[in-house]
């Protein structure tokens, strides 16, 4: 017999449904993107969508996949490690780890993901290294930049930028791609807007220097249009994907 208590409180999406939500957003994430690109001046093949799943199921991610979605973001080191190693069936699925970095998880980290996004000093980057020259493979090296200058985020500050990457760039199996930020929320875009447009010059200058930097990423779900009028080659969705955490 069914228990009805159980039914009503255990709302489990079928596989369709999941199938059906996933899609939907994702191509509506799309359509959002290309929009707005169009609308900015800019070419929506320019812009990559990330999808963060962190604390979400690993039929979630499977969910997307089949929808041709590769690329994912976690940020905790050993969800990120397991889902990687649970999912290793999915091919030319690339790992993103966007959190901060701990120096007792560089291992672990370096092991699963194809991409680390969220590298703000030096010591992790050379620890990163190591790994992954012992591990014979590279590592796509985003640095986190604190563009809101606010305690409670990682990242260096705009003027560190420099110093970071040009160690970050000497370093083996390391390849520098470009820059990450997490902007505090705003009332209002003005300020926002400032701190995207004084990434994107960042982005500009470190790219004169670097031919490997291709790769500016900002933008989450609540600021996706912002970020694509200003610059972002790389957008980053967890809740417009696979709904609130
Ligand atoms: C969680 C997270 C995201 C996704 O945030 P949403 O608001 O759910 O889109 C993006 N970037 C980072 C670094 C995150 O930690």
């Amino acid at each position: 017999m069914v228990n009805p208590l159980v039914n009503k409180r255990q709302k489990i999406m079928s596989k369709k449904e999941l199938t059906d939500t996933i899609t939907n957003r994702l191509a509506a994430a799309h359509d959002k993107i290309t929009s707005v690109a169009q609308t900015a001046g800019r070419n929506a093949d320019e812009i990559k969508l990330m999808a963060v799943s962190k604390t979400k199921p690993t039929d979630y991610i499977v969910a997307a996949y089949e929808q041709g979605q590769r690329i994912f973001g976690e940020n905790y080191a050993q969800e990120l490690h397991q889902k990687w190693q649970q999912l290793d069936m999915l091919e030319e699925i690339e790992w993103h780890y966007i959190g901060p970095i701990q120096s007792n998880k560089t291992a672990i980290i370096a092991e699963a993901a194809s991409w680390i996004d969220s590298v703000d000093r030096l010591k992790i980057a050379k620890r990163l290294s190591t790994h992954a020259v012992s591990l014979n493979k590279s590592l796509n090296i985003l640095l986190q930049v604190n563009i809101s200058g606010s305690d409670s985020k990682s990242g260096v500050s705009l003027a560190e930028v420099n110093d970071l990457a040009s160690e970050v760039y000497k370093l083996p199996q390391l390849n520098l791609r470009g820059l990450m930020a997490i902007p505090d929320q705003y009332d209002d875009n003005e300020q926002l807007i400032k701190e995207f447009n004084l990434m994107n010059g960042c982005f500009s200058e470190l790219q004169q220097q670097y031919p490997s930097v291709d790769t500016l990423s900002l933008g989450m779900s609540a600021d996706l249009t912002e970020a694509v009028s200003h610059g972002s080659t790389l957008v980053r969705l967890g809740t417009a994907i696979f709904g609130a955490r």
